[in-house]
């Protein structure tokens, strides 16, 4: 069975600083081509990638479609929510899912 996001990240906890940042950085460079072209992100200003690992966008308030469903950084972390411009990077709203 595939791992869960939640398994996923357990596995990445060892990563150095410089690991964890390239990654960040991979993840943004790949978004740009799905949150840039997303009804919810154009038009707002905000210039910013990598919501799912960084967190909500400080722009971004109306939810207008969300593409993170066909972003492949779903499919290789195993996400299963949207809209973390608004609602939170992906840690966070499995955090919230506990409580
Ligand atoms: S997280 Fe979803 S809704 Fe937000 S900008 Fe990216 S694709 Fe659009
Ligand atoms: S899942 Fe969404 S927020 Fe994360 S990299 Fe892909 S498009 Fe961007």
């Amino acid at each position: 069975m595939a791992e869960t996001f939640e398994e996923k990240m357990a596995a990445m906890a060892g990563m150095s600083e410089e690991e964890r940042a390239n990654k960040i950085e991979e993840v943004k460079g790949v978004c740009k081509n799905f949150c840039g072209n997303c009804p919810s992100y154009t038009g707002t200003g905000e210039t910013d990638y990598g919501f799912c690992a960084t967190g909500k966008s400080s722009k971004i308030t109306e939810e207008k479609g969300c593409l993170c469903p066909g972003c492949p950084i779903t499919g290789a972390m195993s996400l299963r929510w949207q809209y973390y411009c608004t609602g939170g990077a992906a840690r966070e709203l499995s955090a919230a899912e506990k409580k």
